[in-house]
């Protein structure tokens, strides 16, 4: 049975960049030895990382200035590697889900934080509004994280602010354009949208780096890995591969332009059916829904029903609409490799268990 990946990370990808990655594991440009055991330093290897470099630059349209990097650690490592870097004394953080928390908690070792608004109380059941007007001009930096991957909110809109932006876009990066010239930092784990876990992507302001009042370890400071393009120790080498797969794929998708429109009809379809459909509702307000990671649970009158839904979506082939435990119900994550025939194969799933009831 064909199987419908909505895992909300590591996540789906596009066959082909799977397809593509495998043989390349099986035999590395014809050289007779694995991705996995070729060196980093092989002569074919950098063209892997200058084209994955050349087609961030190209698809995000990232303006002069600024690096690629490419790191282990996951977007947890950034979470203490972006303060001890940018945080110089004070920096703003909007805390709109347990991601965002966790950075919170991480940037306080290296000085001032200012929660300027949070949804915590609502068990962030909405992205906090109108803080906006609010963020001092004094700070660093404001933090935020784009999208919440766990309860399915998501703020897909450039903030209108007065001090650098630095942004955890792990679950919603390469999903629409964005004005890199807003930020001082971006950051993503690569396994929800852009590739398999193992590396993760780091856009930095060069001349933003060096300011930070403290003594960094080698390979906590930005520079090294900018000054080395990403070899100053080993890089994730298969991850970054298939990394370079899926912007391939995405550029003769049609960009980011076009995977906006397709997060949008992907996303417009569940809500509308979630909406529509007298067994379930969803669980974020309206203005704050993710198109990435779209939550909804039982109707109250049919709460019991959660479970038997779960099976009958699982035996149509869905994979991974299991909600997170901390909002329970359902989950379907939609990243860029989900395809319209997944999306409508849960619909119709949803609208043929209600037909039952
Ligand atoms: C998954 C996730 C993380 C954690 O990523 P790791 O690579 O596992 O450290 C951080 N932020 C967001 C928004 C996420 O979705």
């Amino acid at each position: 049975m064909k199987k419908y990946n909505f895992n909300a990370g590591p996540s789906i990808l596009p066959r082909e960049v799977i397809e593509n990655t495998a043989k390349q594991i099986l035999d590395f440009n014809g050289s007779g030895l694995s991705l996995m055991e070729i060196s980093h330093r092989a002569k074919d290897f950098q063209p892997v990382v200058d084209e994955s470099v050349a087609l961030f630059k190209e698809l995000l349209d990232i303006p002069e200035g600024y690096s690629i990097i490419f790191l282990g650690g996951g977007a947890s490592l950034q979470f203490m590697q972006i303060p001890a870097n940018f945080l110089i004394k004070k920096a703003a953080y909007v805390n709109s889900g347990v991601w965002a928390k966790k950075a919170i908690k991480e940037a306080k070792h290296f000085g001032e934080v200012i929660e300027i608004a949070s949804s915590a109380d609502a068990n962030y059941t909405f992205y906090p509004k109108g803080f906006e007007s609010k963020v001092p001009a004094d700070v660093d930096y404001l933090h935020i994280c784009t999208n919440n991957t766990i309860y399915g909110t998501e703020i897909r809109k450039e903030l209108d602010v007065n001090v650098p932006l630095i942004a955890d876009m792990s679950s919603d990066i390469m999903s629409r354009p964005i004005d890199v010239s807003k930020y001082k930092a971006i950051y993503a784990g690569a396994q929800k949208n852009i590739s398999m876990a193992g590396v993760t992507v780091i856009i930095v302001k060069d001349d933003e780096l060096g300011k930070a009042p403290r003594e960094l370890p080698t390979m906590m400071d930005y520079r090294t890995h900018v000054d080395k393009g990403s070899m100053f120790n080993t890089p994730p080498v298969v991850p970054i591969y298939s990394m370079m797969e899926n912007l391939r794929w995405l550029k003769k998708n049609g960009g980011l332009e076009a995977a906006d429109k397709r997060a949008h009809e992907r996303a417009e379809a569940l809500y509308t059916e979630i909406d529509r459909n007298k067994l379930f509702k969803g669980t974020v307000e309206n203005d704050s829904r993710s198109l990435m990671n779209i939550c909804f649970v039982m109707n109250d009158e049919y709460a019991e029903l959660e479970k038997p839904f779960l099976e009958f979506a699982t035996e149509r082939g869905m994979v991974g609409v299991k909600g997170h435990r901390s909002v329970g119900g359902f989950r379907a994550s939609c990243y860029n490799a989900m395809t319209m025939e997944g999306v409508n194969a849960l619909v119709q799933a949803m609208k043929d268990f209600e037909a039952k009831y």
